[in-house]
């Protein structure tokens, strides 16, 4: 447990690590995580800050769920597959978390299961309190002291009141007593609607939902009120006398045209000078350099292009999250305004027409047979016409599917993941064979790859050897390399003992570039995934 992958000091010196405890109240879906990375933000430029992530599901990671109905699994540098508010930790707090951050009830109880088998509990009948509250608090401070905290910002999942994460708000109770007062500080975010019949905020959801956390012994000192417009003064006083809280300490959590925008706003509503009161971290102040981004994302952009996204899963933007962030991050470097147009290529549709004002086109992740006969038509549309490309994991082995039928004659081409056929392009890794297990068993993580002097995608990156995270079971197959880079498929890209296809791109076209990992996952505000930013680059050129 609390191996490091984030690397470098605790920013201050000695003092004890200040904890900021997130929980959610009346509904699921609100943006807890985007919130806790928004108070992170704004407490990152000073403080190392840790974030946790406390899941209820017995799956010991997402890596096997379905993404419509978890949304994106996030992979992080150490291969761990988590939740996808890691994304916004990542994205806002600058720091490379580990897989170790994200509990769920499925790693806590197979590990104590492990100790028990192992007779760590001789003798005792082992509860979930206080033995599962104790485990899950060792936990959280193993990870405090290795990874040298000054701040654990902890966010319980789902709303209060769930019986899956009980335990976790239990724990979050107990460590009050442990850590001092003057180093916890809970947040609590809830949900303030406004009902169209009666035009005004109603707050009693959050005045139950703090009544629901207050009967587990947890006492607020910030409510997030997620609302559609600010609250109104006299709302805001309403909420404070039933949470117990000074009203400077009800803050609007309003809708925002970007969520790069909340810290921002949480800073206006005097965040800065409440998280001194109550944790005594002082000399807080906004980094300017994100204000300036947010300014140019949330500009009117007078120039708007739109960029297709090839998928099955289309249906849930969360599923593509990462993919939608790294374009957002493009629109602030660019000043321009991305529209999305989801491409559902599981049902058949007239792909001429789909792509009228189209600029580019991104063929996203994806797994199983459903879809791919759309995608493949998809990149050949975009290679006959010269459409800007993208292709993400999936979406390279689509773009050599179809490069291999179309252009190498090899007219059966496929992936082995789709069909046994005469040629396998596309095929199983050989370490893959072997596994039988689907849990956290793919080629997952952070990978290195050398690229080829001279090719747009080296010129992007401005190196000779990156790294990107990684997410599979295939390959492009090395049977192939060789007619496939004979007919003109440049392999921009490949591991280091140069078995591996890892970037790959067509130089007859203006862009039309792949890649077998997940560039969007490390893409940032401030630095957008090279790839990405090629991308709008040949768009915007366009
Ligand atoms: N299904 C493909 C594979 O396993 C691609 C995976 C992905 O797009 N993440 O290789």
């Amino acid at each position: 447990m609390g191996e490091s992958h984030a690397g470098g000091k605790s920013k201050t010196s000695k003092r004890p690590v200040k904890w900021i405890i997130v929980t959610g109240g009346v509904l699921s879906g609100l943006g807890k995580g985007v919130a806790a990375a928004a108070i992170g933000q704004l407490l990152a430029p000073k403080y190392r800050v840790i974030p946790v992530k406390c899941d209820g599901y017995l799956n010991v990671d997402p890596g096997t769920m379905n993404p419509i109905e978890h949304g994106e699994v996030f992979v992080l540098d150490d291969g761990g597959e988590v939740d996808m508010d890691f994304g916004h930790y990542e994205r806002f707090l600058k720091v490379t978390c580990s897989f170790e951050w994200n509990l769920t009830m499925g790693k806590v109880y197979e590990r104590i299961r492990e100790k028990e088998r192992k007779g760590d509990y001789l003798g005792k009948t082992v509860q979930l309190i206080p033995h599962v509250t104790e485990f899950i608090k060792d936990w959280w401070k193993t990870i405090a002291k290795d990874e040298k905290a000054d701040v654990m910002l902890l966010e319980v999942g789902g709303t209060v009141g769930d019986i899956e994460n009980e335990l976790y708000i239990e724990a979050a109770r107990q460590l009050n007593q442990e850590v001092g007062r003057e180093n916890i500080m809970y947040v609590h975010l809830t949900y303030v609607p406004k009902p169209e019949h009666v035009n005004e905020h109603k707050t009693k959801p959050t005045q139950q939902s703090v009544g629901m956390l207050r009967h587990r012994g947890i006492l607020p000192e910030i409510i997030l009120a997620r609302c559609h417009e600010p609250l109104a003064e006299k709302e805001q006083k309403k909420i404070a006398i039933f949470a117990d809280v000074k009203p400077d300490r009800v803050f609007s959590a309003q809708d925002v045209e970007s969520i790069y925008e909340i810290p921002i706003n949480f800073a206006e509503q005097g965040m800065l000078t409440i998280i001194n009161e109550e944790l005594g971290l002082n000399g807080l102040k906004q980094d300017s350099a994100w204000k300036k981004s947010v300014d140019r994302l949330t500009a009117d952009h007078l120039k708007r292009i739109t960029i297709a996204i090839a998928g099955k899963y289309t249906r849930l933007e969360d599923s593509y999250a990462s993919i939608i962030e790294a374009l957002h991050h493009c629109e602030a470097a660019f000043n321009v305004g991305i529209d999305l147009k989801w491409l559902e290529t599981s049902e058949e549709h007239d792909l001429a027409k789909d792509m009228e004002g189209v600029h580019g086109v991104i063929v996203p992740g994806g797994f199983g047979s459903r879809g791919v006969e759309g995608k493949i038509a998809t990149v050949k549309y975009c290679r006959e016409n010269d459409i800007p490309f993208l292709g993400i994991c999936y979406g390279l082995q689509m773009a050599i599917i179809e490069f291999a039928r179309n252009i190498c004659s090899l007219k059966d081409a496929n992936s082995t993941e789709v069909k046994k056929v005469k040629h396998p392009v596309v095929d199983i890794l050989p370490e893959q064979k072997q596994v039988t297990k689907k849990g956290g068993t793919m080629r997952l993580g952070a990978y290195p790859a050398v690229l080829k002097k001279g090719t747009a995608i080296h010129k992007l990156y401005g190196k000779d050897e990156v790294s990107e995270r990684h997410r599979h079971r295939y390959e492009v197959n090395p049977e192939y390399h060789e007619i496939l880079e004979k007919h003109g498929m440049v392999f921009s890209g490949v591991s280091p003992d140069g078995t591996l296809v890892e970037f790959i791109e067509n130089p007859k076209l203006k862009y039309f570039v792949a890649t077998q990992a997940h560039p969007e996952l490390k893409s940032s505000l401030l630095k957008p995934a090279p790839l990405f930013y090629g991308l709008i680059k040949a768009c915007v050129k366009k």
